[in-house]
């Protein structure tokens, strides 16, 4: 008899995981205020008070500003939206480069595009997964005018080594803190880190709003541009004394409506509880699950706490003696998905292929037909092999979950981690 579910056996867990449900009636109250004003935005695309939004946009983004300890919160429409006016604030135009990362979501290296940059990829940390600070320097040159740090997988970037080359170079240093919310370096928030900061309020996100995001500085300048690309700056400069540089100040409509700042401004109450939970369900899963030979958890970045988008571990094939894809697909095997997420299936991940692969960077073909803007930068290369450790983690070793978000019992957690326990212990049955 076969013990292990993939090969007919019995799977540890056939229930669902209970759903990450973060929408309650304090968000159902908020909505229906916004319903009963009727008014679901108030945003105007000309120089008049509207400019800046309605009475939700103003107070949600005053709350965010206080809760992140920032001076300037700036609600958009979605992260991504968030980094390309953060990218054309920076001042960024054609043939310009940013160093990007090859592991993060699309949107954190599509975004020079919009403005004609060219991103140009720096390897990744083996342990922490965020750009290598050794690696941006070998791709800086004179054409450099960004970075696009990422925190990836809820981690913040190693903030003073990159920091500190960003100063060196005067280059600005954009921070996409998408899965870092509520992440902390030395005690300031993921977001405050580099010059702005980037969060995502989408569905997947520890808090949401359906779809939104948030750019956040310290930046006085910035942060007026950036308002200014989020609504429709083109037709604003002409009434703006105060504002003499025309560069990027071609506008988008990136504003966010009432009911989503409404929804926002309870969600963010409800954050910080969030968080705790995921950091308590990992720490408790990581000291289970690291007695498995061949599964390290890598320590947390000196200075930094996690908040946890996903679980990142390491798997060593020859340790475990089996191939990561065969051991993952057969824990996947014994456990059920998470509710309202049936589709996915169970969320464990092996690696994640280095963005450059995409046949956007493969055939340099992005705005038009001609190569534009790859065909300004002579040296820029997307080949494969220019990011060594992103492509060993994404082939080999890393892996990546989301089994701990709340409310995840201690029960759901142990079922998690006996069906690891339990493919390990008939590995031989695999191969
Ligand atoms: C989710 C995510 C985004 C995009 O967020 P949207 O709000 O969906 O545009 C960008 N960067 C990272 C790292 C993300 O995880």
């Amino acid at each position: 008899m076969k013990k292990l579910a993939i090969n007919g056996g019995q799977p540890v867990r056939k229930k669902l995981f209970p759903a990450y449900k973060v929408i309650g009636s304090a968000e159902k109250k908020a909505a229906i205020r916004v319903l009963n004003s009727g008014i679901l935005s108030k945003f105007l695309g000309c120089w008049d008070p509207d400019f800046y939004g309605g009475p939700e946009i103003l107070k949600f983004e005053k709350e965010w500003a206080k809760h992140f300890k920032v001076k300037h919160a700036i609600a958009v429409n979605s992260c991504t939206s968030g980094l390309q006016c953060s990218v054309g604030a920076a001042g960024v135009g054609p043939g310009d480069e940013v160093i990007v990362t090859p592991f993060t979501m699309s949107a954190s290296v599509s975004a020079p595009l919009i403005y004609g940059g060219v991103p140009v990829f720096a390897d990744i940390e083996a342990k922490h997964f965020c750009l290598d600070p050794k690696s941006i320097e070998k791709r800086i040159t004179k054409k450099t005018k960004a970075i696009i740090v990422v925190d990836v997988l809820g981690l913040p970037y190693d903030v003073s080594a990159i920091n500190a080359i960003a100063k060196k170079h005067n280059i600005t240093v954009i921070e996409d803190c998408a899965q870092a919310i509520e992440a902390k370096y030395k005690g300031k928030f993921a977001g405050t880190l580099g010059d702005i900061g980037v969060y995502s309020l989408n569905f997947h996100k520890h808090i949401h709003t359906g779809e939104g995001g948030v750019v956040v500085t310290n930046n006085g300048k910035l942060a007026e541009r950036i308002r200014m690309i989020r609504n429709h700056a083109e037709a604003v400069m002409g009434g703006r004394k105060d504002m003499k540089d025309l560069t990027n100040m071609v506008g988008f409509n990136m504003r966010m409506t009432e009911m989503q700042a409404a929804i926002g401004r309870e969600q963010l109450k409800k954050l910080s509880k969030l968080v705790k939970a995921r950091i308590k369900n990992c720490n408790y899963l990581a000291s289970k699950l690291s007695k498995i030979p061949g599964i390290e958890f890598p320590p947390t970045r000196k200075g930094a706490t996690h908040s946890y988008y996903t679980q990142p571990f390491l798997f060593n094939e020859k340790i475990a003696g089996i191939k990561r894809e065969k051991f993952i697909e057969a824990v996947k095997a014994e456990l059920p998905p998470i509710e309202k997420r049936e589709a996915e299936g169970v969320i464990i991940t092996c690696g994640a292929r280095p963005l450059y692969m995409l046949p956007l960077f493969q055939k340099k073909i992005a705005i038009g037909k001609k190569g534009y803007p790859f065909n300004l930068s002579k040296s820029v290369s997307y080949k494969k092999g220019i990011c060594p450790v992103a492509e060993r983690l994404h082939e080999k070793e890393m892996v990546y979950h989301e089994l701990m978000r709340p409310p995840m019992s201690k029960k759901d957690l142990d079922d998690v981690a006996k069906a690891f326990q339990k493919v390990y212990d008939n590995r031989r049955e695999i191969k």
